[in-house]
Parts: structure tokens; C-alpha cells; sequence
């Protein structure tokens, strides 16, 4: 009844803005698939397999390489061309287990802690410091601690986490943080979570593989009590037991989809989620659910034979959670025909209700998205950001100069799930899931039979993007800034 109500509306909505009177078969098209993503299809059950029966997947994990060979058997059995295509990972990250125990005059207890990503592991017997208070970690708390920060596990508090906004400015703040935490030789650093409920969650350390400090996130309640004690004039040592996986590059592989254009063949628009998540919960949110969503769109067009102009890949990333470099290897293997790419759109931001999308700072894409979601006119309205984003799958492509979208969503339940022992299969709204699937169902075919061609950027272009906008900024809090002004990742003039 709701697909009923959704294209009813959307045919309205179609006549009242006289739009694409020349590609009426196209956007009949577009219709019959947004119906048949509305209905019954087998994309929950897919996440539940991916959730519950598969788990949490990070990169380089035996769950990883069964999610990713799963996947290309869904794309399989739907009747989709679909391949494993191989990219390198710049070094393996695990955590194996992580365990702390906190004492002081007449005082021990343990604490839940987990290792950040790309936090140095410590020897069996575990690292012992001072654990200090150092505050909100900013330059003041830093300069009162003094001397006290060398050589000790510096504490940093936080505050709740409540939304998306507050998520961003922690990924913000982190960096200064931990650039100040080794600057004072402190020996490592420990996060009060700022989830509800004691809950724990992966935050990457923000210098990567090249962090050499252990790093750790402490359950909330455990480093409010380590702070009162501390402030109450308890000293503490803190002693850190983190066993840790790595080791030197290797291959991993994203599994891309592909449904042959019609009419023009060599053109391509990529629809992408990354596959890989984090360990603690079951990665439903990050990223299963837009996972599934991809591979439910390329079923539903194969299962309705419908023909595209273009080719679409369905792209289902590797390796997002560390440092993107599944989408980054993606853009190194396809540089030959990156030129003939048009768009390359990805879904990141959980189960919350796609509010329009970040356009990369492209106008030009702004009515070609209008005129592609009046099929799901419906489900908005539609706003969208004129402004580049960092953070997923769509930076490598953005900084090659291809036009590119990610989907703006409600922050729901997102922030305080992300990355955490929280992120599982019931966190996923699976109504609205459905009702995103039909906005990226129609945005995709938008662009898949978009009656021109919209041109790739210009280094020269994309260095006034660095420029005009906070992009520099971004870039330097996910790690990707230094690589591009080194000519290593993305177009320089
Ligand atoms: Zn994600």
C-alpha cells in the first residue's frame, strides 16, 4: 500500500513540474523499480544473515572475507555479473583482547576498556603508568597537567554523545587531542566513552597505521570514577593490557556488481556501501544495512529486466573503516576509465530517513537529482547540501574529479551506535531501510539514464574546492590530506 501511495505521488509530483518529457519509458522504469524495492524483497533478510550469522567484519578478519564472499554470491544468485577485484591494504589492524585494571592507595578496580584502532598493542603482563586527569584534553588542560603527562596514560573526558553533530566534532576534536597527548610524552591515552550505557566503540586512532601509542576507549562510568578519584586528590596508575594483530600489507578485495548500459556502455555510475565494519557490535548501521540496500537494487533490476543507458557497478567497498582504501584502490585500478565515470554515489549514515545529499560542492548536479528523485517525491522533501564531504567512500572519486553524492540521512540512531557494542541487527529501522532503498533505486537510475554527460574535474579545479571550502580540514581529520598534498591520492595541479 505504501509503494501504491509512493508512486501515486510521485506521478503527481512528475506532471506538476512538467519534468522529462522526453524519457518517458526511463522514468516509467524508475517507477516500476521504486515499486518493487517498496515491496517484499529479500533485503532484511539479508542483513539479519549479514548481522546475526555473520557478524562483525573488519578488514583483513576471517569474518570479513566470508561477508565479502557471501555478498558475490547474493549478487549471483540475483543474476548479476559480479567479481572480486582485488586492492592494497597498507597494513592489518585486530585487536585479539583488551583489559585494564585501575588502582590507587586501597583502591583497584577493572575497567571495560577496548584498544582504538591502530592503538600499539602492549606486552602480555600489560603496560602500568600514572593515569592523570587531563581534562577535555585542550592546551590548557594539557599546560596544567605540566610535567605530569610524561610517561602516564592521559585521561580525556568527554560528553554524551548524542547525534551526528556531536559525532563529527569528536572526529574534529580527536586529532588535537592525541597530537597534544604525544607532544607531552604521555605514554598512551585513554578516552571516557561518551556512549550511553557504558557502551564501548571502535574511535580510530586519527594518525593510523602510524600512531605508536597504546589507545584506549574507557566504559563511561569506570573513567567518571577514575576522574572523582583523581580529583578528590587519589593518585591512580592505570594498567593496560592490549593484545594486538598486525602486521604488513596485504590484499583484500571489494566486490563490485555490474549490470550492463544499454545504450551507452562505457559509461559508468557507481552505487557503492563498504561491506567491512567494526568488531564490537555486528556492523548493522555501519554499514550493513545501505550493504544489503545496494545489493537489493541490482536484484530488483535484473529481476524486472530493466535496461539501464549506462553501465551501473554496484560497489560494495572493503577496507572504508581504515582509511578508505577500498574505494582509494578502486580508483588506481579503473584510472583508465575514470574519465567515463559519471557519477559515484555512496549510502554511510545508517537507517535514518535519506534527507537529500551532499553534492560535492557540484551546482550542476543539483536539478539532475531533482529531476531523478521526482519518482520518490513522496519520501522527501529533499534537501540538498551543496558542499564536499570526507569521511567515506565518495572522497577518493570527489578528489579524481568525479561527480559524486553522499546520501544526507536523519541522524536517528546513528551517532550513539556508531562504531559500538550497540550497532546490531534490532538498532536497524527496516521500514525506513526500504523507503531508503527506493530514494537510491531512483537517484541511481537518475544518473544511469541522464540524457548528458557531466564532465570530470580538473586538478586545478578540485585544488579551488581544497581552497573556497573546509575540505583541507576535513581531509586532515580522516587522515587523507598529507597523501594528497604529496600527489599520492587524488588530481594536483
Ligand atoms: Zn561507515
Amino acid at each position: 500500500m505504501r509503494g501504491a501511495l509512493v508512486r501515486s505521488a510521485a506521478v503527481a509530483a512528475a506532471v506538476a513540474g512538467g519534468l522529462a518529457p522526453s524519457l518517458p519509458a526511463q522514468s516509467d522504469d524508475a517507477s516500476r523499480l521504486v515499486g518493487a524495492l517498496l515491496g517484499d524483497t529479500p533485503m532484511v533478510r539479508d542483513l539479519q544473515a549479514l548481522t546475526d550469522g555473520i557478524g562483525g567484519r573488519p578488514t583483513g578478519s576471517p569474518a570479513n572475507f566470508r561477508a565479502f564472499d557471501w555478498a558475490l554470491e547474493r549478487f549471483r544468485e540475483a543474476g548479476v555479473d559480479a567479481r572480486k577485484e582485488p586492492f592494497r591494504m597498507p597494513g592489518l589492524w585486530l585487536e585479539r583482547s583488551a583489559r585494564a585494571t585501575v588502582r590507587g592507595k586501597d583502591v583497584t578496580f577493572t575497567a571495560r576498556v577496548v584498544a582504538l584502532p591502530f592503538s600499539t598493542g602492549t606486552r602480555a603482563a600489560g603496560l602500568t603508568a600514572p593515569l592523570v586527569d587531563a581534562g577535555k584534553g585542550t592546551d590548557a588542560d594539557y599546560a596544567a597537567l605540566g610535567p605530569k603527562a610524561k610517561g602516564a596514560f592521559v585521561l580525556i573526558e568527554t560528553e554524551d554523545l548524542l547525534d551526528l553533530d556531536g559525532l563529527f566534532r569528536e572526529y574534529t576534536e580527536a586529532g588535537h587531542i592525541e597530537r597534544r597527548a604525544v607532544g607531552a610524552g604521555a605514554a598512551g591515552l585513554v578516552y571516557m566513552s561518551s556512549r550511553p550505557g557504558n557502551t564501548l566503540a571502535r574511535h580510530n586512532a586519527s594518525l593510523g597505521l602510524a600512531n605508536r601509542h597504546p589507545m584506549m576507549m574507557m566504559e563511561r562510568d569506570a573513567a567518571a570514577r577514575a576522574l572523582r578519584l583523581l580529583r578528590g586528590g587519589t593518585p591512580l596508575t592505570l594498567t593496560a593490557m592490549l593484545d594486538i594483530q598486525s602486521g604488513p600489507a596485504y590484499q583484500a578485495h571489494n566486490v563490485i556488481g555490474e549490470i550492463r548500459g544499454s545504450a551507452r556502455p562505457d559509461e559508468i555510475v557507481v552505487i557503492g556501501a563498504h561491506l567491512d565494519s567494526w568488531d564490537l557490535g555486528t556492523g548493522a548501521l555501519d554499514n550493513g544495512a545501505n550493504s544489503v540496500m545496494v545489493i537489493d537494487i541490482a536484484r530488483q533490476i535484473r529481476r524486472l529486466a530493466l535496461k539501464p543507458a549506462r553501465t551501473i557497478r554496484f560497489a560494495l567497498w572493503n577496507g572504508e573503516e581504515q582509511n578508505l582504501n577500498g574505494s582509494f584502490g578502486y580508483t588506481l585500478a579503473h584510472a583508465a576509465e575514470l574519465d567515463r565515470h559519471v557519477m559515484a554515489s555512496s549510502y554511510d549514515i545508517g537507517t535514518g530517513r535519506i534527507t537529500g545529499f551532499f553534492t560535492g560542492g557540484r551546482a550542476e548536479i543539483v536539478p539532475v537529482l531533482g529531476r531523478a528523485l521526482a519518482p520518490v517525491a513522496g519520501l522527501g522533501p529533499f534537501t540538498h547540501l551543496n558542499i564536499p564531504l570526507v569521511g567515506t567512500d565518495n572522497y577518493d572519486f570527489m578528489m579524481q574529479g568525479i561527480p559524486n553524492l553522499v546520501a544526507n540521512q536523519e541522524s536517528a540512531n546513528y551517532g550513539p551506535n556508531y562504531h559500538a557494542r550497540s550497532d546490531e541487527f534490532g538498532r536497524a529501522d527496516l521500514r525506513q531501510l526500504r523507503l531508503n532503498a527506493a530514494i537510491a533505486a531512483a537517484t541511481t537510475w537518475g544518473f544511469a539514464t541522464l540524457d548528458r554527460s557531466l564532465p570530470r574535474q580538473s586538478a586545478r579545479q578540485l585544488d579551488s574546492l581544497v581552497r573556497n571550502t573546509d575540505l583541507a580540514d576535513q581531509m586532515k581529520s580522516f587522515n587523507v590530506y598529507d597523501a594528497w598534498v604529496a600527489g599520492k591520492r587524488g588530481l594536483r595541479p
